[in-house]
């Protein structure tokens, strides 16, 4: 194998522990002694820092700054349906895997290419929303994270997690299609796995769904735009966000498949509810 395919391949294996699921620290988001609240110190490096994220957008002010700047994103990759490899229960969240080197992001106002790595979910309950970022104070039903790291690093988490823009990550909120049942077809399919990965550690083969279907209708040319962190420990501050304006569109019967579905732990622990952080303080950003 060549060398670049094999540090991309260990890059792939190894970030969704590193950036997902934290090296050292037992957090969670269920229970009072490890839900975000107690991050800042039981993960003191760095989800007690400056940059923080997600963030409450204010879209007049990020639009108006962003406006000027606006260009058209290339996705490279994004409609091959052979593209995703896994989907897996992390105990924290749901998450699907590319496989090495099918899926990059340029353009779009980023300094240089990023590989696309994994793409993940957080959400509320069957009562209340659960997307990361708010708009204007506004919190959507659900939010979908893409990551990827920038290409010239080849893997080397090292290098990716020191520089500030080392992680580009992509937010997509997920509103209710109102009226409608298991539409779009693509988040038909995509949560007819949940059942496959109910208890943590669970993880079943995915085929036959483009990272396109997965968020076709938006438009990726109005997007907001600002430099902060990871959303769960250890929070490195080495992420620059991109959060699009428009939101996915999904039958509600669709998202509350995930919180009524997939769990925390074993099949007697609870459900997953809640999987999101607090809007941290922008300290002038
Ligand atoms: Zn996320």
């Amino acid at each position: 194998m060549h060398p670049l395919c094999l540090s991309v391949l260990v890059l792939a294996c190894l970030l969704p522990v590193a950036f997902s699921a934290g090296s050292s620290v037992e957090w969670c988001y269920h229970l009072p002694s490890c839900n975000d609240s107690t991050w800042p110190v039981i993960a003191a490096h760095f989800c007690n820092g400056s940059r923080q994220s997600p963030i409450n957008i204010k879209a007049s002010l990020k639009l108006k700054q962003m406006t000027p700047f606006l260009q058209k994103f290339t996705f490279t990759g994004f409609n091959d349906e052979a593209a995703m490899f896994k989907i897996k229960n992390t105990g924290k969240t749901v998450k699907v895997e590319f496989k090495a080197g099918t899926l990059k992001v340029s353009g779009g106002g980023l300094s240089t290419a990023y590989d696309s790595l994994q793409f993940h979910l957080h959400w509320g309950n069957l009562s209340s929303p659960g997307s990361e970022h708010t708009v204007d104070g506004k919190r959507y039903p659900m939010e979908l994270h893409i990551v990827n790291a920038k290409s010239i690093y080849n893997g080397n988490i090292a290098k990716i997690l020191q520089d500030s823009e080392g992680l580009a990550a992509l937010g997509f909120f997920i509103e209710v299609e109102s009226g409608t049942t298991d539409q779009p077809a693509s988040w038909r399919n995509l949560t007819a796995h949940l059942g496959s990965i109910t208890e943590k550690g669970q993880y079943a083969d995915i085929t036959g769904i483009s990272m396109d279907d997965l968020i076709s209708g938006v438009d990726t040319t109005s997007y907001y735009r600002y430099l902060g962190s990871l959303t769960t420990p250890n929070c490195n501050e080495a992420v620059v966000w991109t959060v699009f304006k428009n939101s996915i569109k999904v039958s509600k019967n669709l998202i509350d498949l995930f919180s009524t579905t997939v769990r925390v732990g074993n099949s007697s622990s609870p459900f997953m509810t809640n999987v999101y952080r607090s809007v941290q303080f922008l300290n002038g950003r």
